[in-house]
């Protein structure tokens, strides 16, 4: 889970839109939310993918569901909320279900700061407040097969990737020609971009990174030896942002 930033409404979400739909919602529990444009407006705030568990959306977009985080049940007037809506896949979506924000909060990640209240051990989430225990459990973000089995495989490939980098940076160090450095710049640039807040599971892919001991040592060498760029450095910080 990463922090989110919700922009402007809709344009075509107007009031008058959103007064007619929500009485129609009341009248006829017909699912007013459940129209394209509003769902686009959604993916595009976070990039495509669940605001809760980071998996893609945009790969099967029917996949898709559009959240209440205030449950539309019991608060029917904000069904069409704009701040009350979240891109999230089915399984989070139904996991939350009808629970009660507002008697046991859970993290928005709109609003909270994610890594204020969860953070990850062997991808797993583990609670630092009675926030970050509610999201787990609402959300059911440590479910074994949808959650945790996913953040290992990608953490998995980013890990052997890293090696990989290793490797190159040893090659490069043996025989500095442009070729090896070239391909020592590509890999490590390619590891970044996957721990950017546009690629699934970021804040699994930049805990890992932050944590490993071999990008550190790539990092480091790469620096003395004048070839860590201010792009690299750039992904390197914006990807820091997102560890959990
Ligand atoms: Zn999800």
């Amino acid at each position: 889970m990463i922090k989110l930033e919700r922009i402007s409404t809709p344009i075509k979400l107007t009031p008058a839109f959103a007064t007619t739909q929500t009485a129609e919602f009341i009248a006829n529990e017909t699912n007013v939310w459940n129209v394209d444009w509003l769902k686009e407006s959604l993916l595009e705030l976070s990039y495509g993918k669940c605001a809760y568990c980071e998996c893609d959306l945009k790969e099967e977009a029917k996949y898709m569901e559009v959240e209440h985080f205030e449950d539309k049940a019991n608060n029917p007037n904000k069904v069409l909320e704009w701040d009350n809506l979240l891109p999230a896949c089915k399984r989070c979506n139904g996991s939350k279900s009808t629970h009660d924000v507002i008697s046991e909060p859970i993290v928005n990640p709109f609003i909270d700061t994610p890594s204020t209240h969860l953070t990850l051990r062997l991808y797993r989430f583990k609670s630092k407040d009675v926030k970050g225990k509610n999201t787990i459990d609402v959300v059911d973000l440590n479910h074994t097969e949808r959650a945790v089995k996913k953040r290992f495989e990608v953490g998995e490939q980013l890990e052997k990737t890293i090696e990989k980098a290793f490797e190159r940076l040893e090659l490069y160090e043996a025989n500095t020609i442009t070729q090896r450095r070239n391909k020592l710049l590509s890999i490590v640039e390619d590891i970044l971009l996957e721990c950017q807040k546009e690629s699934i599971y970021s804040a699994t892919c930049s805990t890992i990174l932050h944590s490993s001991d071999v990008y550190s040592e790539i990092r480091q060498k790469m620096q003395t030896h004048g070839i860590w760029s201010k792009e690299l450095e750039t992904l390197h910080n914006d990807s820091a942002k997102l560890v959990i």
